[in-house]
């Protein structure tokens, strides 16, 4: 076993405090990693706060992991001592239902082991995420980042690069269509930077009409103020695919009536009930599609790390130290970071 130390919620209500804390000797699969860097994501909030309901304590939050091998198990090929490496949100699944053998391991049937706050399933210890010195992960979860690609900036798209990646390539985004990307936050901009690299002309759809021009250096093509309704209007019928990665409840109706026919509403930001009620008119009278989105499989994360390398995508990131972690999370919910809060494991101290 090894002796490691991280930042937990202890309840829902408590902030996050350091924590002691055991992590597994390696199995056979398994590879160590000494953490350098790791994401802070919105999704780490509604956890630790168990806004999901879901949330089992002390919570560990953290899953856009990047950090270099330690040492591997006698069965690891994919993966070296030394070597750069990263863990996104997933850190086991069953490994043989239908999505498992489609490289869809988040959709797994038997439901995927999450990097933090979910049972194990070799011995059903709770999993314990990356705001922490160290993480073992089997290897098959376990991606490479690429040497182009900076460290620190590379964290976020475990998480938010993926989760916004993944639906727009499944959708099939293609140059010259009009995307819309709702909210510019960790998910927003990432989303952003990858419509645009598909050839794609892009809109962000804010409420904050401060962020009108950073939303441009990003990218995007033009910018629609959420709440001003005479925008919304002019916008009506105009969009083939919007991504919707607002985290609070909201009403999707006006957001439907500026897609075109045949256009598709993916949401990745929103489990909960939708609120208020979806007019179904806005849906049947132009055959629109309300779709939903959850991270990505492996292979596709490997794929969007390598993609970043080769468009030279990264995510824009303000460096935190641990400490200064609970008051991370109110400046997220205020809306106050570009666009990403990553921190830097060396401010853990022992
Ligand atoms: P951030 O807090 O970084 O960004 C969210 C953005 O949404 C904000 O910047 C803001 O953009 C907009 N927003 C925030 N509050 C409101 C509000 N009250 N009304 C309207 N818009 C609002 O969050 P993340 O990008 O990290 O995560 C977004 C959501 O995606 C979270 O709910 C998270 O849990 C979820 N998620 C889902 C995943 C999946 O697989 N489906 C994976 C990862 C995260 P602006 O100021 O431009 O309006
Ligand atoms: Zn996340």
């Amino acid at each position: 076993m090894y002796k490691a130390i991280g930042y937990a919620a202890q309840t829902a209500t408590a902030p996050l405090a350091p924590m002691a804390f055991n992590r597994r000797s390696p199995r056979p699969d398994d590879v160590a990693i000494e953490v350098l860097y790791c994401g802070v994501c919105h999704s780490d909030i509604h956890l630790a706060r168990n806004e999901w309901g879901m949330s089992v304590y002390p919570l560990m939050p953290g899953h856009e992991i990047v950090g270099k091998v330690t040492e591997v198990g006698e069965k690891v090929t994919k993966h070296k001592v030394g070597d750069l490496v990263g863990v996104g949100c997933m850190v086991d699944s069953c490994r043989h239902c239908e999505a498992c053998a489609a490289n869809l391991e988040q959709y797994c049937l038997e439901g995927p082991t999450l990097t933090y706050a979910s049972p194990d399933r070799v011995d059903g210890s709770i999993t314990m995420g990356g705001y922490s010195s160290s993480i073992v992960v089997s290897e098959h979860f376990v991606v490479r980042i690429p040497e182009k690609l900076d460290p620190a900036t590379a964290a976020p798209i475990l998480c938010a690069g993926i989760t916004t990646y993944s639906p727009l390539k499944h959708y099939g985004v293609k140059a010259g269509d009009k995307v819309g990307i709702l909210g510019m936050g960790g998910l927003g901009h990432m989303g952003i930077k990858f419509a645009k690299a598909l050839g794609a002309e892009v809109t962000l759809f804010t409420r904050s009409a401060s962020k009108a021009e950073e939303a441009r250096r990003q990218g995007a093509d033009h910018v629609i103020v959420s709440t001003d309704a005479e925008q919304m209007e002019a916008a009506s019928g105009r969009f083939d695919f919007l991504l919707d990665t607002i985290p609070v409840q909201h009403d999707l109706n006006p957001y439907l009536q500026t897609l075109r026919f045949d256009g598709i509403h993916i949401l990745v930001g929103l489990v909960e009930p939708i609120e208020p009620a979806i007019h179904a008119g806005n849906l049947v009278m132009n055959r629109r599609v309300l779709a939903g989105s959850l991270i990505g499989g492996i292979e596709e994360t490997q794929e969007v790390l390598d993609f970043c390398a080769e468009h030279n995508i990264s995510c824009d990131i303000e460096m935190l130290d641990i400490k200064n972690i609970n008051e991370a999370y109110s400046r997220m919910i205020a809306g106050d970071v570009k666009y990403r809060f990553v921190i830097d494991m060396a401010t853990l101290e022992a």
